[in-house]
């Protein structure tokens, strides 16, 4: 996988993905991502349509600040 912006090759990292929404904040932890050292991230299709179902799940459900382990909400 190679960084669109800068071109070098990405590496599979863990990273925090936060979701601000209308009336709340999700943050999903320890969600595999390529990261770039530009510091450009990319999720796969699969990480991203969980990472949405996760977010859509939650939002129902909270009005403040959600924090949520990636590895478990799977
Ligand atoms: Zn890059």
């Amino acid at each position: 996988m190679k960084c669109a912006e800068c071109g070098k090759e990405m590496i599979m990292k863990n990273k925090t993905y936060v979701a601000n929404l209308e009336n709340c904040v999700i943050v999903i932890k320890n969600v595999p991502a390529y990261i770039c050292s530009c510091g450009e991230a990319y999720y796969s299709d699969e990480v991203f349509e969980r990472l949405e179902q996760i977010v859509m799940t939650l939002k129902q459900v909270i009005n403040d600040v959600a924090v949520v382990d990636y590895t478990k909400a799977a």
